[in-house]
């Protein structure tokens, strides 16, 4: 591989001098050929003038046949440098010979005719011409040719190579020591470039120089951008970070993607493992819910937010949070797009919670026994007999009284009543289904209890309520060295067969109480219409 120099005027010389040395070498091989022959044919003109010259001379010589004269014509026709060899001769034995007269060159032959009789010819004069000479003559002024040819396209190559330099490479080789001088990082090194030409170059600098400037300009916007946006982004960090409400991301898979302090110090129980990546539902007790209502969130395009309290289990204790769940769009860039990220912003509400649970539960409850009280039995009882007269599905209703309950106020005090009616609560709640059934403590040392059945079976109904007869009968321990015992009479009513609305049952199962009691208390009556 040849080594060709980077440098434009260099590569422009050697190209000229390239081109100048190809079309030299042509031009005077062409030159060449062209020039011999031309230079032959003049050389054969001058012999032929020459021979016409000295015709006349010559043919006296030949006529009166003297070789002195004839060899004085044929020296002189040989002097000629382009002339080899010059012979005449004639029939009467004259031949006189000057130069060298072989090989085969062109001749020129001329015939000299008698002075007197034109059609007599008396003698033959031949030229020989020097064809070595023609052509040494014509490569001689080919070398001049070629020479003259070089230096000249040498010299062009020079100045050329010179002018490209001063007028191209040079300014660009400026521009380019320029333009390295500039770091796109540092703002300071983008000065203008300096160049006052109007050529193309001076055009490509306004160019570059204008790019630089609107580079400048958004370098700087950017940069105070950059500041605002830190600034901005810091102030942010510190909201995020200081925040006494727990901040969390949940991405499209429920997976907390980022949380802040808050948010770890709420869920991470001692001796826990980091949060980061932990799926947020399984965070709190009930997480299929919580799972739906992340879906709904995200598909219902009219949920924007939604608020509530979720229970959580942190270690071993029991928590609410108030929980915030927003979805997260790019307002800026196209809002219209569901985004699958929700923020939730959440606080530990778990002693207001308490309070509130705690609140409903009293208004709902008797403290005594923690069983209903009668105004949210009630509303129970209605939904259930609203249920029952729906599909078709009985209830049962007992009206239960205890009997002679006064006297044990009376003889162990009112406490020891109170125990009483405690433990025959207890009794109760662990012979039904406190979700399913509904046990109330109607008023006193009255309750009533209610639960469905698939078939209104008088038998087995009467058979549960003698057990649960037992069960209460059985003796209650009031002091630690004293127990006593409690009798129960017990009305039932099946609903809707004994009555349509509740007061009706309530009525009819209350008589049957009493019908009970009045036959000596302490035993089971279901009700019948016909009494
Ligand atoms: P009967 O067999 O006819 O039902 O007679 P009884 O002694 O059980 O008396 P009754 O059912 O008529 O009255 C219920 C009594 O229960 C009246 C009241 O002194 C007592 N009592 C009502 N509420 C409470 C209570 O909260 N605590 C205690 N210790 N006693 C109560
Ligand atoms: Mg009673």
């Amino acid at each position: 591989m040849i080594y060709i120099s980077p440098k434009l005027y260099i590569r422009v010389a050697l190209a000229i001098a390239l081109v100048a040395v190809v079309v030299s070498f042509f031009a005077s091989a062409l030159s060449y050929y062209l020039g011999l022959e031309t230079r032959q044919q003049s050389s054969y003109l001058l012999a032929k003038q020459l021979s016409k010259t000295v015709e006349k001379t010559a043919v006296i010589a030949a006529y009166v046949n003297d070789p002195e004269l004839a060899q004085e014509i044929v020296n002189g026709l040989a002097i000629n440098p382009s002339i080899k060899g010059a012979k005449l001769s004639n029939d009467k034995g004259l031949e006189v010979i000057s130069g060298e007269f072989t090989g085969n060159s062109d001749r020129i032959s001329s015939t000299l005719n008698h002075p007197f009789i034109a059609i007599e010819q008396v003698g033959v004069l031949e030229i020989y011409l020097d064809e070595k000479f023609i052509q040494q003559q014509t490569k001689n002024a080919t070398k001049i040719e070629i020479f003259s040819l070089l230096s000249l396209s040498l010299t062009l190559a020079f100045f050329v190579s010179v002018l490209v330099h001063r007028w191209l490479t040079k300014p660009i080789q400026k521009l380019i020591d320029n333009v390295d001088q500039i770091d796109p990082r540092s703002p300071t090194t983008m000065r203008m470039l300096p160049y006052q030409g109007k050529d193309e170059i001076g055009k490509l600098v306004i160019g570059i120089n204008a790019l630089m400037h609107e580079l400048h300009h958004s370098f700087n916007m950017e940069r105070n951008l950059r500041v605002k946006t830190q600034i901005l982004e810091s102030k942010f960090r510190l909201i995020f970070e200081q925040a006494s409400a727990g901040i969390c991301l949940v991405d499209d898979k429920d997976n907390i993607s980022t949380f802040n302090p808050a948010f770890a110090a709420y869920f991470t129980a001692q001796g826990s493992d980091d949060l980061s990546s932990l799926h947020f539902p399984t965070l709190m007790t009930n997480p299929d819910k919580l799972q739906q209502l992340l879906r709904e969130i995200r598909n219902k395009p009219e949920i924007a937010q939604v608020a509530l309290d979720i229970e959580c289990q942190v270690g071993d204790k029991q928590k609410w949070m108030h929980c915030l769940f927003a979805k997260v769009t790019d307002q800026r860039q196209q809002p219209d797009i569901p985004s699958s990220i929700i923020e939730v912003i959440l606080y530990d509400v778990t002693e207001r919670a308490e309070r509130e649970l705690q609140t409903r539960f009293e208004a709902d409850h008797d403290l005594l026994t923690h069983l209903l009280n009668r105004r949210s039995g009630e509303k129970k009882l209605n939904k259930m007999l609203f249920f029952s007269i729906k599909n078709q599905q009985p209830f049962v209703l007992m009206m239960i009284d205890l009997d002679k309950f006064k006297p044990i106020n009376d003889t162990y005090g009112h406490e020891a009543g109170d125990k009483v009616l405690q433990q025959i609560s207890k009794r109760i709640t662990t012979m039904f289904s406190l979700d399913v059934d509904v046990c109330i403590r109607w008023g006193g040392d009255e309750f009533v209890i209610a639960f469905h059945m698939h078939d209104a079976d008088n038998q087995a109904i009467k058979k549960q309520a003698e057990a649960l007869l037992v069960q209460i009968q059985q003796p209650i321990q009031i002091q630690p060295d004293l127990s006593c015992t409690v009798g129960v009479s017990i009305g039932i009513v099946i609903a809707p067969e004994h009555g349509k609305v509740l007061h009706e049952l309530l009525v009819n199962a209350d008589n049957t109480m009493y019908k009970v009691k009045e036959q000596g208390r302490g035993h089971v009556e279901i009700y019948s219409p016909i009494n």
